[in-house]
């Protein structure tokens, strides 16, 4: 059995329920609880996720997000799986888009596709310099607000955009950073951070670009620790920070990585509890491709029934 038909399996009685898409309209009418998943390399990879998503399709994420590889190495491959989740599951697809290495004519040729297969949401990125001092591919566009702009010129799309709690590990310093994000966000429709553990960090974020005027949502990004090394290059490479207590608390599982799950689970569960009791529009989830700490999640948050009823 290959992914299409695994996940088709999963999803049949699905695929005619698919209704309203947009993410804007989605926050409008009350929190939202959401995935993110990278586009796999190889068959094994397409397999996995076909079971992941069947896994979490009972929670009804209200919408999935799918990661594109900056300068375009993954275009085919997010393509085809933002397709894939608009064709055959209820669950409204955002397709990830960098455009740094980019032509205008690219992204406007990407957005054609996308609108062509009833993709109706993009969330608008800037993308990372090559590592290792490699040249910057060639492209029009510098900053992520760029794409903002063209895509609200294309029309038809609701727009996120990338926020850092914790400010842009690029950003010379904290009102710059807030300067840059309130205007790309002032033209988007809402904003997903990346992955935090402490919520002051969330907290002083949304309350600085209020300052600015800016109240659109901010959907917070969840990343469940099950491997404390992974997530701490991670958050070293996106400008987050691993606190003390988060690395004490992990490091009582020692090597026991049934234990390291648990405890990341507890630890994502207990500030996804404190960020709905601070009014958070969103979470949402870095599944790494895996359902059960998502699944977990839920469960302890009390949201199945309550997403089922959606
Ligand atoms: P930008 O908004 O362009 O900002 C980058 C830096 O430039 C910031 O420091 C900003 O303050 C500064 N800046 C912005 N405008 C100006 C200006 N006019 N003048 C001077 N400075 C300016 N990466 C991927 O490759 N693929 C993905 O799928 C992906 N998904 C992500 C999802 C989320 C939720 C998040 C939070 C990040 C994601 N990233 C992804 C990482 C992201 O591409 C990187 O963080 C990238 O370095 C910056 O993206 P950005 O959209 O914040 O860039």
């Amino acid at each position: 059995m290959n992914f299409v038909q695994v996940a088709t399996w999963a999803c049949l009685e699905c695929a005619t329920l698919y209704a309203m898409a947009h993410i804007a309209q989605l926050l409008a009418r009350g929190r939202t609880y959401s995935c993110e998943f990278f586009p796999p390399k190889n068959e094994a990879g397409w397999l996995s996720l076909g079971r992941t998503i069947a896994e979490l399709e009972p929670l009804h994420p209200d919408f999935v997000s799918v990661t594109y590889g900056a300068g375009g190495s993954t275009r085919t491959r997010t393509a085809d799986l933002v397709s894939w989740v608009r064709r055959q599951t209820p669950i409204a697809p955002m397709a990830h888009m960098t455009c740094t290495g980019h032509t205008r004519a690219e992204v406007r040729a990407m957005l054609t596709d996308y609108q062509a297969e009833g993709v109706e949401n993009i969330l608008a990125l800037g993308g990372d310099p090559p590592a290792h001092g490699e040249p910057a591919p060639e492209g029009d566009y510098r900053f992520s607000a760029e794409l903002v702009d063209d895509l609200r010129s294309f029309g038809g799309f609701s727009i996120g955009v990338a926020a850092h709690p914790e400010l842009h590990p690029r950003s010379p310093d904290r009102d710059s950073d807030r300067h840059h994000l309130a205007a790309k966000l002032r033209a988007a429709d809402f904003a997903i951070t990346q992955f935090f553990f402490d919520i002051d960090h969330y907290v002083a974020m949304v309350d600085d670009l209020a300052a600015l005027g800016v109240t659109k949502p901010i959907v917070a990004g969840i990343m469940p620790i099950s491997n404390l090394g992974q997530v701490t290059r991670m958050a070293h490479m996106s400008g987050a920070e691993v606190p003390d207590w988060v690395v004490k608390a992990m490091s009582k599982a020692g090597d026991d990585l049934d234990a390291a799950e648990r405890i990341g689970i507890e630890l994502a569960t207990e500030l996804c509890a404190r960020l709905i009791e601070a009014g958070a529009p969103g979470l949402h989830f870095y599944t790494l491709n895996r359902s059960s700490a998502t699944r977990e999640i839920f469960r302890n948050l009390g949201l199945n029934d309550r997403l089922r009823e959606s």
